[in-house]
């Protein structure tokens, strides 16, 4: 089997030096366990944090460790009677060829239904992560103006169609033309502003209140940096901002140096939630597994019959894995990215 290690911490953005493609022998499941040869792998803005020695809501991956992350298969070897080999199932499988865990760590996913990568994005973490912060913090009412950056990834893109669904105007921010031509005329946005074209948070404050002439009431926070600092003064009272991720930090550790450029300040911040009375709750979603279920009764027939739209960004073979990723935390996906693995 192939899989790819953390050879090193970053400093900074990743580099390919980060990463190791290492080879060795088929794990052998164990009593309960269950071997899966991986065909897609997911990647995901997370697995930034987990190459970080730093304190966070999850351990680190070890220097020499497989890198963390779900992936889905074929069962080819079982030892549980709720697996048996030609099933296919999603699980944290990591960046690898093959993967084995205990039975109750897998999920099994129907290929009959729908693709099995939407297991990944729409129908996985990322899309039952917009769901779940837009419908449980966001709280959405018909009327209302929302905001989302990263709008054609797999959270954005999914906040922005609930939302839609619930009658609200909703507004994307992309970075480049294409991906907000993607967001209005493949996801239904109401507008959608590229963050790349306007310099600093003024202009693109400029051009978000062409967008929300009513101000904006929710706010689903993917990025943090200039986009945060642009909205802010543009939350309407009794506002609320789910935060699901800040990734314009990510390089700098999550709250280093370059979270320290931006002009926000803590008193304006913090002034602007007390006068605009605004709701403002962070969420992990592995605390929401238990809703699983119900995000998948609602969104899946929706995903089936096209009312949902899915955009997915394939990249051929686990070696090219790395160079994926970095793309990612700069944008280079179009679309949940996921690696073709075998
Ligand atoms: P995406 O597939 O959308 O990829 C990340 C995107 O972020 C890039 O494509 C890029 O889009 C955008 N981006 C990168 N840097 C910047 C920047 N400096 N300013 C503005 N946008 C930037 O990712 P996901 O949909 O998978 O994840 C979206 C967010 O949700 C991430 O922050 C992630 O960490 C978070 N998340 C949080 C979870 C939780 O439990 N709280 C669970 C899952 C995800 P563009 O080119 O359009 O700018």
């Amino acid at each position: 089997m192939k899989r790819i290690v953390l050879a090193s911490r970053p400093d900074g953005a990743p580099t390919a030096d980060n990463f190791r493609l290492e080879e060795g022998p088929v794990p052998t499941p164990g009593d309960g366990e269950v071997l899966v040869r991986v065909k897609y792998m997911s990647l995901d803005p997370y697995m930034r944090g987990r190459m970080d020695d730093a304190k966070s809501y999850a351990a680190p991956v070890p220097v020499g460790g497989t890198m963390e992350g779900g992936s889905v298969g074929e069962v080819i070897a079982s030892n549980s009677p709720d697996f048996k080999p030609g099933d296919h199932a999603f699980g944290m499988l990591g960046w690898a060829t093959h993967g084995v865990l205990p039975a109750n760590q897998l999920r099994k996913v129907d290929p009959d239904q729908v693709s099995i990568t939407t297991s990944l994005g729409v129908l996985g973490m990322p899309g039952f992560t917009g769901w779940q912060g837009l419908m449980e913090y966001g709280r959405p009412k018909e009327g209302e103006t929302l905001v989302v950056a990263a709008a054609t990834g797999p959270v954005g893109s999914m906040v922005g169609q609930i939302a839609k669904s619930h009658g609200l105007r909703v507004v994307g921010i992309a970075g480049g033309a294409d991906k907000c031509a993607m967001a209005k005329e493949h996801f239904g946005f109401d507008e959608c502003i590229d963050h790349r074209a306007y310099d600093d948070a003024k202009s693109l404050r400029a051009a978000l209140k062409d967008a929300c002439p009513k101000g904006i009431d929710i706010y689903f926070e993917n990025v943090g940096g200039k986009v945060l600092e642009a909205v802010i003064p543009m939350m309407n009272p009794h506002g609320r901002i789910p935060i699901c991720g800040m990734i314009a930090w990510y390089n700098a550790g999550g709250l280093g140096a370059g979270a320290a450029e931006e002009a926000l300040t803590a008193p304006k911040l913090w002034r602007t939630i007390l006068v605009n009375f605004l709701s403002v709750n962070g969420f992990i979603i592995s605390n929401h597994w238990n809703n699983f279920p119900k995000f998948l009764k609602e969104v899946a027939p929706k995903v089936a019959d096209g009312t949902i739209a899915v955009k997915e960004d394939i990249t051929e073979g686990l070696e090219n894995a790395p160079q994926a990723f970095m793309d990612l935390l700069t944008g280079g996906n179009q679309g949940k990215a996921i690696v073709k693995v075998g």
